[in-house]
Protein backbone atom coordinates (compact mmCIF):
# COMPACT_ATOMS: atom_id res chain seq x y z
CA UNK A 1 0.00 0.00 0.00
CA UNK A 2 1.31 3.46 -1.04
CA UNK A 3 -1.08 5.52 0.57
CA UNK A 4 -3.04 5.90 3.92
CA UNK A 5 -6.36 5.33 4.87
CA UNK A 6 -6.58 6.14 8.23
CA UNK A 7 -9.10 9.13 8.55
CA UNK A 8 -12.34 7.27 8.86
CA UNK A 9 -14.00 8.12 6.19
CA UNK A 10 -13.00 7.76 2.32
CA UNK A 11 -13.32 11.78 1.64
CA UNK A 12 -10.91 12.88 4.43
CA UNK A 13 -8.45 10.25 3.13
CA UNK A 14 -8.49 11.86 -0.10
CA UNK A 15 -7.53 15.39 1.24
CA UNK A 16 -5.32 13.48 3.33
CA UNK A 17 -3.31 12.71 -0.09
CA UNK A 18 -1.55 16.24 0.67
CA UNK A 19 1.21 15.89 2.87
CA UNK A 20 2.05 18.52 5.96
CA UNK A 21 -0.53 20.92 3.92
CA UNK A 22 1.02 23.85 6.43
CA UNK A 23 4.78 23.54 6.69
CA UNK A 24 6.03 21.86 3.55
CA UNK A 25 3.01 20.66 1.74
CA UNK A 26 3.88 17.40 -0.50
CA UNK A 27 1.00 16.46 -3.36
CA UNK A 28 1.21 12.63 -3.55
CA UNK A 29 -1.18 12.67 -6.79
CA UNK A 30 0.67 14.25 -9.38
CA UNK A 31 -0.15 12.26 -11.71
CA UNK A 32 -3.56 10.10 -13.36
CA UNK A 33 -1.35 6.84 -12.16
CA UNK A 34 -1.17 8.02 -8.90
CA UNK A 35 -5.22 8.59 -9.04
CA UNK A 36 -5.28 5.68 -10.10
CA UNK A 37 -3.00 3.74 -7.52
CA UNK A 38 -5.08 5.90 -4.75
CA UNK A 39 -8.39 4.28 -6.15
CA UNK A 40 -7.25 1.05 -6.24
CA UNK A 41 -6.13 1.17 -2.47
CA UNK A 42 -9.30 2.71 -1.29
CA UNK A 43 -11.43 -0.22 0.04
CA UNK A 44 -14.63 0.79 -1.08
CA UNK A 45 -14.14 1.99 -4.63
CA UNK A 46 -13.77 -0.09 -7.38
CA UNK A 47 -10.74 -1.84 -8.90
CA UNK A 48 -9.20 -1.05 -12.01
CA UNK A 49 -10.56 2.54 -12.73
CA UNK A 50 -8.85 4.34 -15.30
CA UNK A 51 -8.15 7.63 -14.99
CA UNK A 52 -6.81 10.75 -17.46
CA UNK A 53 -5.75 14.52 -16.93
CA UNK A 54 -9.36 15.48 -16.96
CA UNK A 55 -10.51 13.10 -14.11
CA UNK A 56 -7.08 14.02 -12.12
CA UNK A 57 -7.91 18.04 -12.46
CA UNK A 58 -11.62 16.77 -11.03
CA UNK A 59 -10.48 14.78 -8.57
CA UNK A 60 -8.44 17.69 -7.40
CA UNK A 61 -10.93 20.14 -7.66
CA UNK A 62 -12.54 18.03 -5.19
CA UNK A 63 -10.24 17.28 -3.12
CA UNK A 64 -9.10 20.87 -2.07
CA UNK A 65 -13.28 21.66 -1.73
CA UNK A 66 -13.13 19.15 0.93
CA UNK A 67 -10.91 19.82 2.00
CA UNK A 68 -11.37 23.79 2.86
CA UNK A 69 -15.14 22.62 3.78
CA UNK A 70 -13.91 20.18 6.43
CA UNK A 71 -11.87 23.46 7.69
CA UNK A 72 -14.64 25.54 7.73
CA UNK A 73 -16.85 22.32 10.19
CA UNK A 74 -13.56 22.29 12.12
CA UNK A 75 -13.14 26.16 12.55
CA UNK A 76 -17.08 26.30 13.06
CA UNK A 77 -17.60 28.86 10.16
CA UNK A 78 -19.90 29.14 7.45
CA UNK A 79 -18.79 27.27 4.26
CA UNK A 80 -17.24 28.79 1.46
CA UNK A 81 -19.90 28.48 -1.45
CA UNK A 82 -17.58 27.47 -4.34
CA UNK A 83 -16.60 24.77 -2.66
CA UNK A 84 -20.09 23.75 -1.68
CA UNK A 85 -20.72 23.93 -5.26
CA UNK A 86 -17.60 21.25 -6.26
CA UNK A 87 -18.97 19.25 -3.60
CA UNK A 88 -22.49 19.30 -4.82
CA UNK A 89 -22.27 18.92 -8.24
CA UNK A 90 -19.84 16.35 -7.89
CA UNK A 91 -22.32 14.74 -5.88
CA UNK A 92 -25.19 14.84 -8.64
CA UNK A 93 -23.52 12.53 -10.83
CA UNK A 94 -23.59 8.55 -11.28
CA UNK A 95 -22.40 6.76 -8.55
CA UNK A 96 -20.61 3.15 -8.73
CA UNK A 97 -22.88 -0.35 -8.97
CA UNK A 98 -22.86 -2.70 -6.39
CA UNK A 99 -23.46 -6.52 -7.00
CA UNK A 100 -23.99 -8.95 -4.34
CA UNK A 101 -22.98 -12.38 -5.08
CA UNK A 102 -21.55 -15.71 -3.26
CA UNK A 103 -18.27 -14.51 -4.22
CA UNK A 104 -19.14 -11.47 -2.18
CA UNK A 105 -19.65 -7.61 -3.01
CA UNK A 106 -18.68 -6.31 -6.14
CA UNK A 107 -18.26 -2.73 -6.84
CA UNK A 108 -18.22 -0.94 -10.44
CA UNK A 109 -17.90 2.09 -12.11
CA UNK A 110 -15.92 4.56 -13.76
CA UNK A 111 -13.72 7.76 -12.09
CA UNK A 112 -16.47 9.95 -12.39
CA UNK A 113 -18.69 7.41 -10.45
CA UNK A 114 -15.69 7.49 -7.89
CA UNK A 115 -15.93 10.97 -7.26
CA UNK A 116 -19.26 11.10 -7.21
CA UNK A 117 -19.30 8.83 -4.45
CA UNK A 118 -16.23 10.42 -2.50
CA UNK A 119 -18.39 13.76 -2.63
CA UNK A 120 -21.29 12.13 -1.09
CA UNK A 121 -19.20 10.59 1.49
CA UNK A 122 -17.59 13.93 2.07
CA UNK A 123 -21.58 15.23 2.64
CA UNK A 124 -22.62 12.47 4.68
CA UNK A 125 -19.64 13.95 7.28
CA UNK A 126 -19.47 17.33 6.87
CA UNK A 127 -23.75 17.61 7.37
CA UNK A 128 -23.33 15.21 10.73
CA UNK A 129 -22.83 17.63 13.58
CA UNK A 130 -22.03 14.83 15.91
CA UNK A 131 -19.21 13.93 13.90
CA UNK A 132 -16.18 14.00 15.80
CA UNK A 133 -14.03 15.57 12.97
CA UNK A 134 -10.51 16.77 14.24
CA UNK A 135 -6.70 17.77 12.98
CA UNK A 136 -4.33 15.08 14.30
CA UNK A 137 -2.28 16.20 17.26
CA UNK A 138 0.91 16.12 15.55
CA UNK A 139 1.65 19.96 13.99
CA UNK A 140 3.65 18.97 10.64
CA UNK A 141 0.66 16.27 9.85
CA UNK A 142 -2.03 18.31 9.31
CA UNK A 143 -4.36 15.08 8.58
CA UNK A 144 -8.27 15.23 9.20
CA UNK A 145 -9.82 12.59 10.59
CA UNK A 146 -12.79 11.21 12.44
CA UNK A 147 -12.59 10.51 15.86
CA UNK A 148 -15.03 7.28 17.05
CA UNK A 149 -13.41 6.38 20.07
CA UNK A 150 -15.28 6.13 23.19
CA UNK A 151 -15.42 10.05 24.66
CA UNK A 152 -13.77 11.48 21.63
CA UNK A 153 -10.32 11.81 23.29
CA UNK A 154 -8.04 10.50 20.24
CA UNK A 155 -5.28 12.81 19.74
CA UNK A 156 -3.64 11.76 16.53
CA UNK A 157 -4.63 10.54 12.76
CA UNK A 158 -3.80 6.93 13.22
CA UNK A 159 -0.33 6.68 11.46
CA UNK A 160 1.97 5.21 13.68
CA UNK A 161 4.56 7.81 13.09
CA UNK A 162 2.60 10.66 14.67
CA UNK A 163 1.77 9.31 18.25
CA UNK A 164 5.23 7.58 18.68
CA UNK A 165 6.76 10.86 17.36
CA UNK A 166 4.72 13.38 19.77
CA UNK A 167 5.46 10.73 22.57
CA UNK A 168 9.20 10.63 21.92
CA UNK A 169 9.59 13.97 21.48
CA UNK A 170 7.63 14.57 25.44
CA UNK A 171 9.81 11.75 26.68
CA UNK A 172 12.89 13.17 25.57
CA UNK A 173 11.92 16.77 27.03
CA UNK A 174 11.14 15.55 30.16
CA UNK A 175 14.16 13.13 30.64
CA UNK A 176 16.28 16.28 29.85
CA UNK A 177 14.36 18.28 32.34
CA UNK A 178 15.15 15.61 35.13
CA UNK A 179 18.77 15.93 33.85
CA UNK A 180 18.66 19.66 34.33
CA UNK A 181 16.87 19.26 37.59
CA UNK A 182 19.37 16.33 39.10
CA UNK A 183 22.41 19.55 38.12
ZN1 LIG B 1 -1.06 12.49 12.06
Amino acid sequence: MRFAFVSGDPALDLTATVLSRRADPLDTLTTPADLEQWVAECAELPDHVTAGATDLASALALREALYRLALDRLRSRPFHSGSLAIVNDTAAGPVPTLRLSDDGLRVSGDCRAVLARLARRGITVLADRGACLKECGRPDCTRLYLDRSRGSRRTWCGMDECGNRVKAAAYRARRRARATAAD
